[in-house]
């Protein structure tokens, strides 16, 4: 059986260097996404997991806004977001987002949460009210969702349905035989179970795998298996990279070569638009992996 985490550890490869000079232009793009975003008291994605992209991101004028607060009631090993006692829900936020958007002129938003297993609802009501106001307010911006498995109870997934975004991504993030040690409160089969029954409801259905955390070559086969019979369209796999010492140890910087054979393992799987590469995230690219998924689906339909 071939390791990942054979491959060695010690020097940070080229691929994960992410080019930090930016140009006045791309400066000033960056500046304004902040000041939008601070303005509107709204946290991000990118700031809260230490994105290695955010410069780049917010230099295009794109972020990932987390909704819900900042406190996450899960502790996964790999993830940076911190875990504790949840703020009270704000009610303001369906409305700053939506004029966030409207500022950014973004026309594809990708929106996530943390996990509120605190709540009766697991945050799902305030989740779908988010999503319709930034609708309302921009009804020419494409949704992406990246939610949560909420319990895998159906009744939050159809509030989510309800408010009609266009595409749903939940993040199967590592092989079934790391949930226990890495993300101890999550559940293989739940996730599986949130994107098989958002494709029968007919979204688009988006994944995302890390690797580097000491999975096997064949256990990322079999996991992308798994979400190819599940119907996901679109899959991000990218580098683990450990935010502190109290994070999950990072067993692997894995090379750019098995980046590739999964990605074509993949597509031959029938997953249609697959994103794979160390600095690949699950919203990096986001709108051009929808547009470039979308435009296979054209040609071949016609
Ligand atoms: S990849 Fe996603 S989370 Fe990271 S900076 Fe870009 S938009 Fe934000
Ligand atoms: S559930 Fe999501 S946000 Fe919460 S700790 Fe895990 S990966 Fe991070």
């Amino acid at each position: 059986m071939l390791y990942m985490s054979n491959y060695s550890l010690p020097t940070v490869p080229s691929s994960l260097k992410v080019k930090l000079r930016l140009s006045t232009t791309e400066q000033l793009k960056a500046s304004k996404t902040r000041q939008i975003i601070e303005s509107k008291k709204l946290n991000t994605v990118c700031q809260e997991a230490a994105c290695p992209n955010l410069a780049h991101c917010w230099s295009e004028g794109t972020a990932t806004f987390m909704i819900l607060g900042k406190q996450c009631t899960r502790r996964c090993g790999f993830c940076n977001i911190k875990t504790g006692r949840p703020s009270p829900l704000d009610p303001q936020e369906p409305e700053n987002l939506a004029q966030a958007v409207f500022e950014m002129k973004l026309r594809h938003i990708v929106i996530t949460s943390v996990d509120r297993d605190d709540l009766k609802d697991c945050g799902s009501t305030h989740f779908a009210q988010v999503i319709k106001r930034v609708r309302e307010k921009n009804p020419l911006t494409r949704i992406e969702v990246l939610i949560p498995d909420f319990k895998a109870r159906i009744e939050n997934l159809e509030r989510i349905w309800q408010a009609g975004p266009e595409i749903i991504n939940h993040n199967i993030e590592t092989v079934p035989s790391l949930y226990r040690s890495i993300c101890p409160q999550s559940n293989y089969k739940n996730s599986l179970h949130v994107l098989e029954l958002s494709k029968q409801a007919k979204f688009i259905t988006k994944s995302g795998l890390i690797l580097g955390l000491g999975e096997s070559f064949e256990e990322c086969q079999e996991l992308i298996s798994d979400l190819a019979d599940s119907g996901v369209s679109i899959l991000t796999i990218g580098q683990y990279l450990r935010p502190s010492s109290k994070h999950s140890p990072l067993k692997a910087y894995i090379p750019l070569n098995q980046f590739a054979a999964l990605k074509e393992y993949a597509i031959d799987r029938g997953i249609g638009y697959v994103e794979s590469g160390p600095l690949v995230r699950s919203s990096y690219h986001a709108k051009e992996s929808f547009e470039n998924y979308y435009n296979q689906i054209k040609l071949a339909n016609k």
